[in-house]
């Protein structure tokens, strides 16, 4: 049997399953597709994150450092898995280098994909220089200046609009993203604490921020940063004749038609099943649910386990998720290969 545990997927969730494993004292494999740890809050450039309100490069930076430092862990960049075979103990996975891997358990910690806006173009993004993403207004904060794309002015009035692409029939995507309610708030304060003249509206159905963000983030964004919050049903994003952005809609309280002027519009995109999921499946020999996120195996007594045995799946592999549930996956995934290869190992001796 092998002693080596494969993690695939340097993100929240694969850094920490790497870390949580090499604790153990077993030898860790760690293939990420991308030349850089870190996952989406590094490779997407995120600003301070939720709920610690950390600069996202220091706070996943020590993770990433943690692993690069940790001699049991070999990593490999730019890399991915192209055929798994063998059984749970001694499985053989073949890398994209030219390398193979000989690995007793393995953990996904494949992450998601971010919504692209373009499949949302009612809502003007790919057609108005000023419609931008989350994403982009994280590394908007992180430059330090919040700016109109198309002539870099500071904006009088921005919007942000919850739900793009998710909770969403009509697209497909059924789910709620979990985070982008919370994630949006905070994005609210931070345009204003930037931009103090700048009137930040959020446009929503629900709000859902969850647990302990209620407060932290819904609240103190209305009570202190004056963030203005309308329930409402947008049917689109056009430009009026001063080439001011126009958001059409229904305020769904008063039940009234809207039509808002806004210099700047901002798309709170959701969380898509990473589009590597098929490849994934099919290399890894594990299903599909029926969004395309990785599927569970059992829930209650063999938590994180794929539907192939000695394959584990955590983290916004599995669907939306935060950064702190994803942590914790990785350590729980970490305890359940280890386990399960100890079992494994003393059943054979
Ligand atoms: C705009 C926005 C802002 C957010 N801000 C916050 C926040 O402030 N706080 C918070 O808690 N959460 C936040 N989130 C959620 C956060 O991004 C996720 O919780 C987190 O990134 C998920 O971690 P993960 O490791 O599971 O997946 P990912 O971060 O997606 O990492 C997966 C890794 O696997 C790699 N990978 C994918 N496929 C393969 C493959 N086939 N082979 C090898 N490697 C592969 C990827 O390149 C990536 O490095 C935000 C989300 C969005 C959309
Ligand atoms: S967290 Fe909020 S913005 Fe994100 S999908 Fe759920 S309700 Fe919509």
């Amino acid at each position: 049997m092998s002693d080596t545990v494969l993690v695939v997927g340097a993100g929240p969730t694969g850094l920490s399953a790497a870390a949580g494993v090499a604790s153990t004292g077993r030898k860790v494999v760690l293939v990420e597709k991308e030349n850089k740890l870190g996952g989406a809050p590094i490779i997407s450039g995120y600003a301070k994150l939720v709920p610690s309100g950390e600069w996202a490069k220091d706070a996943i930076g020590r993770m990433v450092k943690r692993v690069e430092d940790d001699a049991r862990i070999t990593i490999h960049k730019g890399t991915k898995v192209t055929r798994v075979d063998g059984d749970f103990g001694n499985f053989t996975a073949t890398l994209s280098n030219g390398q193979s891997v000989n690995a007793g358990a393995i953990i996904l910690g494949t992450g998601f994909t971010h919504f692209d806006s373009i499949n949302k173009p009612e809502w003007g993004f790919g057609t108005y220089e000023d419609v931008v993403t989350t994403t982009q207004v994280e590394q908007m904060v992180v430059a330090g200046k919040i700016a109109c794309p198309s002539d870099g002015r500071v904006p009088e009035r921005v919007c942000i609009l919850l739900c793009v692409g998710s909770r969403d029939r009509q697209i497909g995507r059924e789910w709620c993203s979990k985070i982008c309610c919370t994630v949006s708030t905070n994005l609210a304060m931070e345009i204003k604490e930037l931009s103090p003249k700048t009137d930040v509206f959020i446009y929503y159905m629900d709000i859902r921020t969850f647990g302990l963000y209620e407060d932290k983030y819904y609240w103190r964004a209305q009570e202190e940063f004056r963030t203005k919050f309308v329930k409402a049903r947008i049917a689109e994003v056009t430009q009026g004749p001063d080439k001011r952005l126009l958001v059409k809609g229904e305020d769904t309280l008063v039940k009234r038609p809207i039509v808002i002027p806004m210099d700047l519009v901002v798309h709170a995109i959701g969380m898509d099943p990473n589009l590597d999921n098929p490849e994934i499946a099919k290399v890894f020999g594990v299903g599909l649910e029926k969004h395309g996120f990785l599927d569970r195996g059992e829930h209650y007594t063999s938590s994180f386990s794929s539907t192939r045995r000695g394959i584990y799946v955590g983290g916004a592999a599995l669907a939306p998720e935060d950064i702190d549930t994803c942590i914790s996956h990785g350590l729980a995934m970490a305890m359940r290969a280890v386990g399960d290869m100890n079992s494994l190992g003393q059943k054979a001796a």
